[in-house]
């Protein structure tokens, strides 16, 4: 039997490159707290991303859930259940209440035309996410909020280096927070980012990350510890370096995937967006079991006994979740209930021969009645 295949595999620089990059902390002991290459690394960024600015944080999670508590929202907040957990906990953990609102059908972000009639005068902020990497519809999201006076956060986990009209995602918004978890594909081993454009804000999440101390004899707010450490820059820069080639690769794998299965009956592939160069982060497929001949679930188990790891994701939807047990119903919102129920995102990593990706095509189109 060929060898096992994951649905991600993490991107790594050369040992000998990383190596050189961590040296001079041996000499210079300086491992964590805003060193050298934690400037570097943000500097990096915020021109690879073409932001304004943005702060460094352990991972993507404590970058929403702080960039949350420094904008001071209280009440409700609109989001999605088609995510991953930190989204919905990031607002629950803040003593924030989430409304579910439904997403599109075709590229899964949350469906515009719904967010005005879920508002009540309790409405604080909007936290939509560009799932998959595809873009939020960024122009009407800004609309409403200006409207009624809302904040606009984005989980923006899944769309490093994506760009919409030639601008960068992390510039919507109040602010947008990346993830650089190894799953993704641009990653520092753990670590994440929020970009912003106020600089007050950009203090408020400075302090936030390091215990709330202002300066060495003078705490005032209550901060979390949510810091980048010295070894993590180094792998995102290191990272950095090659994530142009990462993408291209990827795309490769895209294409090849998409020869396959593009236009088979009862499979629905992710849209390519207009104005939008993608990051190729996933290779979502809606599989709509009618038209098909199989259901999800048939074909995930198919692939699992090929060796094949795909994930059902997003499933179930975080409204589901059993720490929110009888508090969502799923009813709110058929179609992110659908998606869930219908979706797999196939293995997709640079390194992924096109061979396995035909071989994964095959299996996947053997499983129609
Ligand atoms: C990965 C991910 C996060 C959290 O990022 P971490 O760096 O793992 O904390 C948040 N939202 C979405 C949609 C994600 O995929």
């Amino acid at each position: 039997m060929p060898d096992k295949i994951a649905v991600t595999r993490s991107s790594m620089p050369a040992y000998e490159e990383y190596c050189e990059e961590i040296k001079e902390m041996w000499d210079s002991r300086w491992l964590t707290n805003m060193g050298t290459k934690h400037k570097k690394f943000q500097n990096e960024l915020e021109e690879f991303l073409g932001v304004e600015a943005i702060d460094l944080f352990t991972n993507g999670h404590m970058a929403l859930e702080l960039s949350l508590q420094a904008l001071n929202i209280t009440g409700e907040v609109i989001t999605t259940p088609f995510t991953f957990a930190s989204t919905t906990h990031a607002i629950v953990r803040n003593r924030l209440e989430p409304v579910f609102c439904d997403i599109s059908p075709v590229d899964f972000t949350i469906d515009v035309s719904q967010i005005e009639s879920l508002i009540t005068e309790k409405t604080c902020a909007i936290v939509p996410v560009h799932v998959y990497g595809n873009v939020c519809n960024v122009e009407e999201i800004s609309r409403i909020a200006q409207k009624h006076h809302l904040r606009v956060i984005y989980d923006a986990a899944h769309a490093f280096g994506v760009t919409y009209r030639g601008k960068g995602i992390g510039s919507y918004g109040d602010v947008s927070c990346f993830s650089f978890h190894a799953s993704k594909v641009f990653h520092s081993i753990e670590g994440g980012a929020a970009s912003f454009h106020d600089p007050e804000l950009g203090l408020d999440l400075y302090r936030l990350k390091n215990f709330g101390i202002r300066g060495p004899e003078v705490v005032d707010g209550v901060g979390a510890n949510a810091k980048m450490n010295e070894f993590c820059a180094a792998m995102g820069i290191c990272n950095l370096r090659h994530i142009r080639e990462e993408i291209a690769k990827r795309k490769v794998v895209v294409e090849r995937y998409r020869s396959h299965l593009e236009g088979v009956a009862g499979i629905r592939l992710n849209p390519v967006q207009e104005g939008v160069e993608t990051n190729y982060a996933y290779f979502p497929v809606v599989f709509e079991a009618e038209q098909f001949g199989a259901d999800r679930d048939e074909v995930f188990m198919n692939l699992e006994e090929h060796g094949i790891m795909a994930r059902k994701y997003f499933y179930p939807l975080t409204s589901l979740f059993d720490c929110f047990r009888g508090k969502y119903v799923a009813a709110r919102t058929p179609v992110a209930a659908h998606i869930a129920g219908s979706v797999l995102t196939l293995p997709l990593y640079a390194e992924l021969s096109l061979e396995d990706v035909d071989r994964i095509c095959e299996i996947v189109l053997q499983c129609r009645k």
